[in-house]
């Protein structure tokens, strides 16, 4: 895709839409990978999210696939208790699924910058999209405890300049391409001086340290940020 075609304006689905659960894949005992139906005309820019109602509640989900593809690819991590992801996580396929959007403002902005992508489990999901649609030469430091839990990594990796995993809780030997600790501990010390756009997606708490990172090792950058909690 020409860099210039993903900031296209997506018009978003008029009103409400149902969607069909078509299947739903395991990742991880707590992360599953759900593709619903696309409906005709869907269009969304990489970065978006669905809204998905059940219950009378609303919650965002992250499209991971990219506007070539076929399907609407969500991952959702259960939070035990949780008002819609044990929902998601557990109905059948052919489940119909309320949901609204294209929402969000998360997108790829082409510039003459090095991106840096930093994700924290399922927040891997925008960073699969812009890959899936184009985007190369990026930077990804991407955390989890394990190393199972570096989803996307055999689709990512080949599309990166460079791609490290981040586990906080993977006994040693680490597998090639990660390192041990946090993502915020890659941006510190595996990061030289220079220009960047970072994009930063998933646990709130790795945002904000990010942040701090960011502020006193590279004043001149762009940062931009999607929160999941
Ligand atoms: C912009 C955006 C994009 C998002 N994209 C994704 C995505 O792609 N995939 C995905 O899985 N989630 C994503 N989320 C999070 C998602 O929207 C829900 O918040 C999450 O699934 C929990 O919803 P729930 O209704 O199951 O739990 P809730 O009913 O909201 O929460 C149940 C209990 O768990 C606590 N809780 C809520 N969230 C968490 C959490 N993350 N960790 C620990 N405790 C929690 C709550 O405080 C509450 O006590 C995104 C959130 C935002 C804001």
């Amino acid at each position: 895709m020409a860099p210039g075609s993903l900031n296209a304006p997506a018009p978003p689905i008029a009103g409400r839409q149902t969607l069909r659960l078509l299947a739903r894949r395991s990742l991880s005992p707590e992360v599953f990978e759900l593709d619903l139906e696309r409906p005709p005309g869907f269009r969304f820019l990489p970065g978006q999210r669905l809204r998905i109602r059940e219950g009378g509640v609303e919650r965002d989900y992250t499209i991971a696939s990219g506007p070539g593809e076929g399907v609407l690819r969500i991952l959702v991590r259960r939070v035990p208790g949780g008002s819609i992801s044990p929902f998601l996580c557990e109905a059948p396929p052919g489940t119909a699924i309320a949901a609204s959007g294209p929402h969000g403002y998360f997108v790829f902005a082409p510039a003459p910058r090095t991106p840096v992508f930093a994700a924290t489990g399922v927040g891997i999901a925008p960073f699969r999209s812009m890959a899936a649609s184009g985007v190369r030469g990026f930077v990804l430091f991407h955390g989890a405890g394990r190393a199972g839990g570096l989803f996307y990594r055999e689709f990512l990796e080949p599309r990166a300049a460079r791609y490290r995993g981040c586990l906080s809780r993977q006994a040693q030997p680490l597998p090639a391409g990660t390192r041990p600790g946090r993502v915020t501990d890659a941006l510190r010390e595996e990061l030289a001086e220079g220009d960047y756009d970072f994009y930063l997606c998933g646990r709130g708490e790795m945002i904000a340290e990010a942040l701090q990172v960011i502020d006193a090792r590279f004043p001149r950058a762009r940062v931009f940020t999607e929160p999941f909690s």
